[in-house]
């Protein structure tokens, strides 16, 4: 009798326990994307420097963040109320999926294919891939990238690109993030990091990597970014347009490039006209 009686509280305090983490989980993924939740995941890069990257003391900088966050602030979430989650390059449609984050800006070009399983709002930048070699390299505009060392990383189109078009037969080495194939340029194990320029300038810009690489200058394909959402999530998508509508005319993003690419020397596009994708 007595055991039962536990065995019962313990139950009790078990649903309590449940319900309590199960509310939690609701706010903290700010599934209300109206805001009035505690907090928002949103899903950024956090090795990319001038777009995403989480710094030596924790906080976090780049267009991505900055964008990110004005967008959260139309939705109804204050900085402090944004929890930024990595979303490595190949992870981005399955966090989405999962739903461990509500929306995604993380150098995320829009294509057909990621549009099968997630949805986009935006575009709110136009790259182009590109590659970073060493100051001292001759590869440039004609050079036949066929054989050459290159370096990517999974699940981009930056290597999708390499394989599909640019250069099918270069020994393409696919790793999870940029940086970790800086190292393997500066020793020479590689000829050249290839993705888009917006990224490439900004690790050029890196006051430990300056004056030891550059940009060859090649437009080898258009990177629409958008901030990528849930499938099926039209009310976020509809929201999110409307922040980056706002961010332009307001002159915020203006701003967010000339605070994030002004140090890397990267000329950006003009802004891009949403639902405008530039094939
Ligand atoms: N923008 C490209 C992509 O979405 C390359 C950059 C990245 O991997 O995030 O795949």
């Amino acid at each position: 009798m007595k055991l039962r009686k536990v065995t019962a509280a313990s139950a009790t305090a078990l649903v309590i326990a449940l319900t309590a983490t199960a509310c939690g989980g609701d706010s903290d993924s700010g599934d209300s994307g109206s805001g009035g939740g505690d907090k928002i995941k949103i899903g950024i890069k956090y090795d990319q420097p001038g777009l995403g990257l989480k710094e030596p003391d924790g906080s976090f900088s780049g267009f991505d963040v900055d964008v990110a966050t004005y967008v959260a602030k139309e939705l109804g979430y204050k900085p402090d109320q944004i929890e930024w989650v990595e979303t490595k390059s190949a992870d981005r449609e399955n966090a989405l999926a999962r739903g461990d984050v509500k929306m995604i800006a993380a150098t995320y070009s829009i294509t057909d294919e990621r549009k099968q399983k997630v949805d986009f709002a935006g575009p709110y930048l136009l790259a182009h891939q590109d590659l970073l070699v060493k100051a001292d390299s001759d590869i440039k505009e004609g050079t036949d990238l066929n054989g050459k060392k290159l370096c990517s990383v999974t699940g981009s189109t930056s290597a999708q690109n390499v394989k599909d078009k640019i250069a099918p037969k270069a020994q393409l080495q696919q790793l999870g993030g940029y940086s970790e194939c800086i190292a393997g340029l500066q020793s020479d194990q590689l000829d050249a990091l290839t993705t888009d320029d917006a990224i490439l300038a900004g690790f050029a810009a890196q006051d430990q990597y300056k004056g030891q690489f550059k940009l060859t200058g090649l437009k080898l394909s258009n990177e629409n970014y958008g901030i990528g959402v849930k499938k099926g999530d039209t009310a976020t998508v509809n929201k999110i347009n409307d922040a980056l509508e706002k961010m332009v005319s307001d002159g915020a993003w203006d701003k967010a490039v000339k605070d994030n690419f002004g140090p890397a020397n990267y000329k950006n596009e003009p802004a891009p006209k949403i639902g405008q994708i530039v094939q």
